[in-house]
């Protein structure tokens, strides 16, 4: 107990960023402007208290209310809807600060934003745009995405839950599991097949009879954040509540794409708040009489991650130039994301590492970090499917089947 108050004393402010080749040098004042607002965002609304949270498993609903008046949800979509009319380098910049803070924090704000902003703007019509976007993006309402089933996971396609004509309604059958914010939500994009198999998105809001959101308890990982299922035993969803403009899984994949981009940037925030922690940390521990920075395993454990973050934030930034410029495909969003929590994960490990037995506890952010990437590198696609999303690519075989 006595070592870790001398620990809390030593501990230092871990929000300088990471930036050895100058990418500041290709971002514009704007993304300056906006990294450094939502740096200080989470520098006093999430970080004094993530780990608290975390350790509780508690998600603080007030925070929905602060992303949505820091301009965190929706920042992709343009501002007559109340999103922050901004570009994909601003929206993943604010996704890397707000996982700088914690991966579960990110999870809500990526998926208020990539998967149900993204899908309400992109194929609803003008009326639900006007109804729940404004809203959405203020954070007066939070939202989440059904597309895992308890049986269909990386195979979407073969979801069961389904919904049938009933002529002035649709009746919703089915169940999805593992969604982020369905303890919480107000409204659920759910994707469900018509009659004759086609898969649609449909806007279902809380308090529809048959409707409910039990809550998935015992997660070792993105503890912060609440996570659980969507059961819906015959529930009149209005046709109004039908997404018009596109149907068939490539629609929630676009939306997937919009999000995995975004976890390609978080992972970085991640990974810097793990490396800045050992750096820091191998500065002030002494071993044999010196710092154990000096010791030369030491160093190259500190320079293997500040080179891995390097190259993931090129990565990463030449992926938002191509969303920007319309030009971005599946595959190229699939090796940002793989790569880029692959690399946060490893960091996280060799932190670990640095912080020798104090890098276990809550003193630092490096456990919290480790398991939430844990969850990060399986959703949105896991690390091995976005392997065969680029194996199909490079060799015309898909190796899913
Ligand atoms: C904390 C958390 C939050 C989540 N939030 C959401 C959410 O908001 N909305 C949502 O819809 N989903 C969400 N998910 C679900 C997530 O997207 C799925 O867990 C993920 O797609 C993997 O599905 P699965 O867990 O069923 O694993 P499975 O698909 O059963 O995969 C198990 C293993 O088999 C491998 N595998 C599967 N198929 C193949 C194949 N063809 N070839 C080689 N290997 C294969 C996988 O790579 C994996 O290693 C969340 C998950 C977690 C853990």
């Amino acid at each position: 107990m006595e070592s870790i108050e001398i620990r809390k004393s030593l501990k230092q402010d871990t929000f300088e960023g990471v930036d050895f080749l100058d990418l500041d040098d290709l971002l514009t004042d704007e993304h300056k402007l906006i990294r450094s607002s939502i740096r200080d965002f989470v520098k006093k609304e999430i970080s004094p208290y993530i780990e608290d949270w975390a350790q509780k498993a508690h998600f603080p609903s007030e925070i929905v209310k602060k992303f949505g008046d820091v301009g965190a949800f929706g920042p992709q979509i343009p501002e007559q809807y109340g999103g922050g009319g901004l570009d994909y380098i601003a929206y993943g910049l604010i996704m890397q600060e707000i996982e700088r803070g914690d991966s579960g924090m990110r999870s809500t704000a990526s998926v208020q934003g990539s998967l149900v902003m993204y899908p309400i703007y992109k194929f609803g019509s003008e009326e639900q745009r006007n109804k729940y976007l404004p809203k959405l993006a203020s954070g007066e309402m939070l939202g989440c995405f059904g597309l895992t089933e308890p049986d269909h996971g990386s195979n979407p396609s073969g979801m069961v839950t389904n919904f049938k004509d009933m002529g002035d309604h649709y009746l919703l059958n089915g169940a999805k599991m593992w969604i982020s914010n369905s303890p919480e939500a107000d409204i659920a994009v759910v994707w469900a097949k018509n009659e004759e198999g086609r898969i649609h998105g449909l806007i279902v809001e809380r308090g529809m009879e048959g409707f409910t959101t039990p809550e998935t308890h015992g997660k070792w990982s993105l503890r912060a954040s609440c996570t659980g299922e969507l059961v819906f035993d015959n529930v009149k969803v209005p046709k109004e509540n039908l997404l018009p403009g596109k149907s068939g899984l490539g629609a929630p994949l676009m939306c997937l794409d919009s999000a995995r981009f975004g976890i390609a940037w978080g992972a970085i925030g991640a990974a810097m708040d793990c490396y800045e922690s050992a750096r820091k940390y191998a500065a002030e521990r002494i071993q044999f009489g010196k710092p154990i920075a000096g010791f030369q395993l030491v160093q190259k454990k500190l320079s293997e991650m500040l080179t891995e973050i390097t190259k993931a934030q090129f990565l990463a930034w030449k992926v938002g130039k191509m969303m920007n410029e319309g030009k971005a495909k599946t595959v190229h969003i699939s090796m940002a994301k793989r790569n880029n929590v692959e690399m946060a994960l490893n960091i996280a490990r060799e932190a670990r590492q640095i912080h020798g037995g104090m890098g276990i506890t809550g003193e630092y952010p490096i456990m919290r970090h480790m398991m939430n990437l844990e969850s990060v590198i399986t959703y949105e696609g896991t690390h091995d499917i976005h392997l065969l999303i680029l194996g199909q690519e490079i060799t015309g075989i898909p190796a899913f089947v």
